[in-house]
């Protein structure tokens, strides 16, 4: 099964709202493999975001996502990486579609609750960027059978 990098961003952490974001998930019938508190560092953040380090508002990006700690999230399903971006919404919380994570609790293009990897080769970089092998769990939730046809899984 696919597994992607979700990270739950300051501003989510500020406002409450790390709790109905992993609710969101887990109600779909992902499944977390990982999840951990860190700090990001600016030498991080860089690397992380390395395609928009030359963007003018680069330096507000980086104040915004070192604010708080941040919460990281390996979260593994069939076709996770689609089914989480399609989940997130559009990058500005003003354009993201209604029923998604940033259209229901963002109007910012900034302040936009969560990061998903945009793809399965960026969710793999990710992760090994975010978490140590013995920081990912792998198990079977008992309501497996119940989420999932066994052809699917
Ligand atoms: N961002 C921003 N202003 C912009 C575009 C992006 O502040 O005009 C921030 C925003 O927090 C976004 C992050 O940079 O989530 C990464 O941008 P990307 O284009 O990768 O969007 P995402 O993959 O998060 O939808
Ligand atoms: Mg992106």
């Amino acid at each position: 099964m696919e597994s992607t990098l979700v990270i739950l961003k300051p501003s989510t952490i500020q406002r409450a709202l790390v709790g109905q974001v992993i609710d969101r998930f887990q109600k779909k019938g992902l499944i977390i493999a990982g999840i951990k508190m860190m700090r990001l560092s600016e030498a991080l953040l860089r690397e992380h975001y390395a395609h928009l380090v030359d963007r003018p508002f680069f330096p507000l990006l980086v104040e915004s996502m070192s604010i708080t700690p941040v919460i990281v999230m390996s979260i593994k399903g069939r076709d996770a990486v689609e089914v989480v971006r399609a989940m997130t919404g559009a990058t500005n919380g003003r354009k993201a579609l209604p029923g998604t994570i940033r259209g229901d609790f963002s109007m910012s293009g900034q302040e936009n609750i969560i990061h998903a990897s945009d793809s399965l080769e960026s969710a793999e970089i990710e992760t090994r960027r975010f978490f140590k092998p013995d920081e990912l769990f792998d198990y079977t939730p008992s309501l497996m059978r119940s989420m999932y046809a066994p052809d699917e899984i």
